[in-house]
């Protein structure tokens, strides 16, 4: 989805009923109670022609937090100038989502969340490389070649990263959400800690509809406010959506032209360079120096002079990209990779370098020129449970390394926090979080300890 971070299951662990009903709490004015504070709201007996003012009465949802945010929220949204009669068609049938605002799943997700893995790379990866998502990826290249084409030529975009994304997103469209756009942000915004982006969201939806971009009945979306084919979020489909087949609408949800030539929009403007790779596995020689993977860009010829060399032979076909980053998801017993910008604008749509992994690799496999990894990935090392990451973040902050937030996440910086300390104990620099390395960490330095 483009422009969220979050996870479900993230946000299941942190729901709690009372803080979002008291969270409502301020805010809402009585229903009639005018803007500039009068008691008694003066009757209304307009003419047939001046459009309806003051605050937008509407049939309770259920819910009465939903009901008081919409109160006060819809008067906001008139103060900023929205149209009143588009303000009202998007809130007048809200109704709680149990994903939100229910009561059955906040207790189940917080006290296993001690014993989950984190999931390995190789796993996230079984879906997208798996035989039916890259099958119909290739049917679907196929199918769509003459709009794939002209979509490419307009926005200098590789139709297999189109396709491959749309397979991330939405299974090419066959998972695009049931939940009514407005309704999921509204939910969002009364369970409050993502409010300010949910209620961005919204006055986004009342410029789309404005702006005859698309109907009110289109507004579909998954249970976190991404609409359509391509998930956008209605301020990316906004500032990027187009209206690829001519029809007059942008529609993300029914044409895939729309969607694909609205993915390849936001890609193109984010930075997407054509023709060249996201990604080369690469071979490294005996003896090489893996603290030289911290995320740091470096010019071909450093990385040629170093060693590296393609691990399915011949020279570097980079597409004119001068610049690499030499990343290793798994360890320097796994798949090594020398990364280029169109990485990084694969993580434009979703920041998780797993997520911009999958969109390549798929990507790579749809169009036929490699099915992931030359390298096995190393399924014999176990994976560290979270709580046993949060261990190694803590470890190495203790000792000086700033692996950041302890949340059990072993990200970029957490791995060159590692980098260091094993750099610093004489071993191989990689940055893969093991058991071993878990209990070199913990046991006490000879010499040092008690110092720090
Ligand atoms: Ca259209």
């Amino acid at each position: 989805m483009v422009s969220a971070g979050w996870t479900r299951s993230k946000w299941m662990a942190l729901v709690a009923v009372c803080g979002v009903l008291a969270s409502c709490a301020n805010g809402p004015q009585p229903a009639g109670t005018g803007p500039e504070g009068g008691t008694a709201p003066p009757p209304v007996s307009p003419p047939a022609s001046p459009p309806q003012t003051g605050a937008i009465t509407y049939a309770t949802s259920g819910h009465a937090g939903i009901d008081a945010w919409r109160a006060d929220f819809s008067q906001r949204a008139i103060a900023a100038g929205h149209d009143r009669q588009i303000v009202k068609s998007l809130l007048e049938k809200l109704s709680p989502i149990s994903m939100w605002l229910g009561t059955e799943v906040q207790v189940q997700t917080a006290p296993s969340d001690q014993a989950e893995f984190a999931k390995p790379i190789w796993d996230y990866l079984t879906v997208p490389l798996g035989n039916t998502r890259i099958n119909t990826g290739k049917a679907r290249l196929a199918s769509l070649a003459p709009t794939l084409a002209a979509i490419e030529e307009t926005y200098g975009v590789d139709r297999q990263v189109l396709v491959a994304i749309w397979g991330m997103e939405t299974s090419y469209g066959g998972f695009i959400g049931r939940d009514d756009a407005a309704n999921a942000l509204a939910n969002m915004a009364v369970e409050g800690r993502r409010r300010t982006l949910a209620e961005n969201e919204l006055f986004a939806l009342m410029r789309i509809l404005a702006r005859g971009d698309a109907r009110r009945s289109d507004l579909i979306a998954g249970w976190a406010g991404a609409m359509g084919q391509t998930q956008f979020m209605p301020s990316t489909y906004y500032a990027y959506a187009v209206d690829f087949d001519g029809d007059g609408r942008k529609d993300v949800w029914k044409s895939e032209a729309d969607a694909l030539a609205s993915a390849a929009n936001y890609l193109a403007r984010s930075g997407y360079m054509y023709g060249q790779p996201w990604g080369i596995e690469v071979l490294a020689p005996a003896g090489f120096d893996y603290s030289l993977a911290d995320g740091t860009e470096r010019p071909m010829d450093a990385w040629i002079a170093a060693g590296l060399s393609p691990i399915r032979g011949g020279a570097f076909d980079t597409g004119g990209a001068e610049f690499a980053e030499l990343w290793l998801p798994a360890g320097a017993t796994g798949p090594k990779l020398l990364l280029f910008k169109n990485f990084n604008v694969f993580k434009t749509y979703n920041r998780a370098d797993s997520y911009a992994l999958a969109v390549g690799m798929a990507a790579d496999a749809i169009i036929g020129t490699s099915r992931g990894p030359v390298t096995p990935w190393p399924t014999h090392l176990p994976p560290l449970t979270v709580s046993e990451i949060r261990e190694l973040q803590a470890g190495l902050n203790a000792l000086g390394y700033d692996a950041g937030v302890v949340d059990g996440i072993a990200g970029r910086r957490t791995r060159t926090a590692l980098q260091q300390f094993q750099k610093a104990r004489g071993l191989l620099a990689d940055g893969y979080p093991t058991k071993e390395v878990l209990a070199l960490l913990q046991a006490p330095a000879v010499g040092t300890a008690g110092t720090n």
